[in-house]
């Protein structure tokens, strides 16, 4: 087989020319999974003040051992306004502004209280429980990077240095249109030779994982009007990236070919040497960049793995994540690979400390169950000598 393109090389096709995506600004609070534009600086310091790590009484080190006098109190957000001064302590919480004229604290559970005096028998170092002004972070201080990937922790950072909003890359729109006379959405009842579409909803679900908002735009029937409308539909509503599942076998994809044609694009198309999901279609639609993914579902899946969700990232300013391979070993003997690179479907185990995977036995493409059973691909490279159980291999999981 003549002319079959290496799946990176497939994926720098692909990736080609695509840049993150431009900036917003969106609430703090929305930011998990996106990626800053900007670096976040911290617009206060934090603890604003010396305060205290424990619940006790504020006190000056120098006076310790002793008997003092607790003159008042501080709490968290309502400091004590006065200042220690010799034989003297303040009742103080957690997180309590340390009074002027203290400079350490003891612990509730060290000292006796004796009315309004307060005994400590033992001594203490100055400082000591005191989280001083500024130990977290400091105002001006660039907390967050830009290039970051949020997370929940990231967040909270966020938050804490003051910011009520975040500039972040736009995510990616992408539209998603299945083609196929035989196809029927799942719930209806099939006509005679018909299937129930799957590939347009697990790619939406590829999608928001990857950071993207997928919209879908049903099913088209095998004929050019029916997809050109809907190419144009997607195209009219702004999307960054319209997938298309079905149609990229030989004979079909001369469909796609008119409709690219008649948008005036460039349709590439390309065989490439991999198993499962051979052909891949890609076009400029203007700014809207058309990713035409096999029908075969296992196929199909396989080819949002390892193209679309790359492509996402990247858009979504996620860098490259190009290798998310893991070493791993096999579970079973596979045999010799050809020439296309392959992706066996494998359960994962952990045994004596090393992660063990499984193919299945069977592993043809239009297995849906399969898939759903698997939770690695095991990478076969092109012309991978036959390997027995307990080589090693390389995966990639799936749940990422
Ligand atoms: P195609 O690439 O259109 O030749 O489709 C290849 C195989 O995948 C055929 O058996 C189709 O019925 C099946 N297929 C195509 N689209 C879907 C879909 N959206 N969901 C599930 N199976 C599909
Ligand atoms: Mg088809």
């Amino acid at each position: 087989m003549a002319g079959l393109l290496p799946v990176d090389e497939a994926l720098a096709r692909v990736l080609a020319g695509a840049q993150p995506l431009p900036e917003e600004w969106i609430a703090v609070g929305d930011c998990d999974g996106r990626v800053l534009t900007r670096d976040l600086v911290a617009g206060r310091s934090q603890p604003p003040d010396d305060v205290s790590s424990m619940d006790g009484y504020a006190v000056r080190a120098a006076d310790l051992p002793g008997s003092l006098r607790v003159i008042g109190e501080s709490a968290a957000g309502r400091g004590f306004a006065g200042s220690v001064s010799v034989g003297e302590a303040v009742r103080i919480f957690t997180g309590a502004p340390v009074p002027a004229g203290a400079d350490a604290v003891v612990m509730q559970e060290d000292v006796g209280r004796e009315g309004d005096r307060v005994v400590v028998t033992g001594g203490a170092r100055p400082g000591k429980f005191i989280r001083r002004r500024g130990l977290d972070f400091t105002e001006g201080l660039t907390g967050l990077s830009a290039g970051t990937l949020m997370n929940p922790r990231r967040l909270a950072l966020a938050a804490a240095m003051n910011h009520a909003t975040v500039p972040v890359h736009r995510r990616p729109r992408v539209a998603i249109l299945s083609t196929g006379d035989e196809l029927v959405e799942p719930g209806t009842a099939p006509g005679p030779g018909q299937i129930v579409s799957s590939n347009a909803l697990a790619l939406a679900a590829v999608v928001r994982r990857a950071g993207g908002e997928p919209t879908l735009l049903g099913i088209s029937p095998d004929r050019l009007d029916e997809t050109l409308a809907r190419v144009r539909l997607a195209r009219s509503q702004g999307h960054d990236v319209l997938v298309t599942s079905g149609g990229a076998s030989v004979g079909e994809y001369d469909l796609m070919q008119q409709v690219i044609a008649t948008e005036g694009a460039t349709l590439g198309f390309w065989k490439i040497a991999m198993r499962p999901g051979k052909p891949l279609m890609m076009a400029d639609l203007g700014p809207m960049r058309l990713l035409g993914l096999p029908g075969n579902p296992v196929a199909s899946f396989v080819c949002a793995m390892l193209f679309l969700r790359p492509l996402l990232l990247r858009l979504a300013g996620r860098g490259d994540s190009a290798d998310e391979a893991e070493e791993a070993v096999l579970g079973a003997d596979v045999p010799a690979n050809d020439l296309r690179a392959d992706h066996l479907r494998a359960t994962l185990a952990v045994r004596d400390g090393r992660l063990v995977a499984t193919p299945f036995p069977v592993q043809d493409s239009s297995m849906i169950r399969v898939l759903a059973e698997a939770e690695a691909l095991i990478l076969r490279p092109p012309h991978a000598p036959a390997a027995v159980a307990g080589s090693p291999c390389r995966i990639i999981r799936l749940d990422s």
